[in-house]
């Protein structure tokens, strides 16, 4: 059984950057402004995550790492709450199977914070002798997560593992990509026993500064920006979507891009899609974009994109599993086809 789990958990957790990627949205749903990530080996030696969020409640932590256990669907119509694919308490049950997993959480009203560690879904004594109870110890309101010695059981998952520096460059890749997502937020990486960090954003920063100190001047100079909405379609510059409230019915849908113009070259095109706030992949929507640029930019030139796309939970396609980087959704191509529409135009306008 514990094989079969263990299996099922490299499907889920395939390196360190897509455990991290969990964890991450797991700080930004317990509404954290600061996540500090301390990284070992790649993250294959260690990977911890701080937050300042809710923390976890005492009472939730024996069965924090079981499979299916999650605090985020309340109610049957919360769906707002749903991200995008229909997989709900998966995460830090699929990493205890693949990896030491220790949890140090505070909520508000708790007076100190608790620790516990977990192993196979289970929680486990610290050490022999020990009963399975979080122990009391020292900490800040809000939540650490350590992975430590990740697929240590699972051989096979660890020799698909590339170098540690890869590694490491994966995971600034994906925590740079949340920082620019969520610039209310401060993140910070560093490699464990270094003094300085390798990221360091501010809280409070809007996207195009965030693209400026993590991307560099040379894009945040020439950047545009678009908001629209399946309803109201119009180039409202500047107007920023609505937070919080996505689309919620069917067939709706917003977006908000933040994209280079004429002026920015790159041999290789950097392209930044969140859909319903999860960072996801579309080569198609990829190409439909880059495509955009090829009457604008010379041959072999390529473009920034950041694009945010919320829409409706129920239309993304919960067939696809979460760890499956294509995603795909109702209306894709007509989807597509509008944001492609409107940055053209955009271009067009700005290049007049
Ligand atoms: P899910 O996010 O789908 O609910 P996870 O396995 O990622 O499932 O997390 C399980 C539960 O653990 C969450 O529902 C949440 O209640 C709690 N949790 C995990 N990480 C944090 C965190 N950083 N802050 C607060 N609660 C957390
Ligand atoms: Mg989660």
């Amino acid at each position: 059984e514990s094989l079969i789990n263990r299996i099922a958990a490299g499907e889920i957790i395939h390196r360190p950057a897509s455990a991290l990627k969990e964890l991450l949205e797991n700080c930004l749903d317990a509404g954290s402004t600061s996540i500090r990530v301390t990284v070992k080996d790649g993250g294959m030696k260690l990977l911890q995550i701080q937050d300042n969020g809710c923390g976890i409640r005492k009472a939730d932590l024996p069965i924090l790492a079981e499979r299916f256990t999650t605090s985020k669907l309340s109610t049957f119509s919360d769906l707002s709450r749903i991200t995008t694919y229909g997989f709900r308490g998966e995460a830090l049950a699929s990493i205890s199977h693949v990896a030491h997993l220790s949890v140090v959480t505070k909520t508000k009203t708790e007076t100190c914070a608790w620790k516990a560690y977990y192993l196979d879904g289970a929680l486990v004594e610290g050490k022999p002798g020990q009963t399975p109870d979080p122990k009391p110890c020292a900490g800040n309101d809000g939540t650490t997560i350590i992975i430590e010695d990740l697929f240590y059981n699972t051989p096979t998952r660890l020799s698909a593992l590339r170098s540690t520096s890869e590694e490491y460059s994966r995971i600034l890749d994906v925590l740079t990509k949340y920082a620019v997502h969520n610039p209310k937020v401060s993140f910070v990486c560093k490699k464990a026993g270094s003094p300085s960090p390798d990221l360091s954003t501010p809280s409070s920063s809007e996207i195009p500064q965030a693209i400026r100190l993590l991307y560099g001047h040379s894009i945040a100079k020439d950047l545009l920006h678009v908001a629209f909405s399946s309803k109201k379609k119009a180039e409202n510059e500047d107007e920023d979507m609505e937070e919080d409230s996505g689309p919620q019915d069917s067939g709706s849908w917003a977006a908000e891009a933040h994209f280079t113009n004429a002026n920015y070259q790159s041999k290789k095109m950097i392209f930044l899609l969140f859909i319903n706030h999860r960072l996801v992949e579309s080569s198609r929507m990829k190409r439909a974009l880059e495509a955009v640029y090829s009457g604008v930019l010379p041959k072999g030139a390529s473009p920034f994109i950041y694009l945010s796309l919320q829409i409706n939970p129920r239309d993304v396609d919960v067939n696809v599993h979460p760890t499956k980087k294509e995603v795909h959704f109702l209306n894709e191509d007509g989807i597509t086809d509008q944001i492609s529409d409107t940055l053209q135009r955009s271009l067009a306008s700005q290049s007049n």
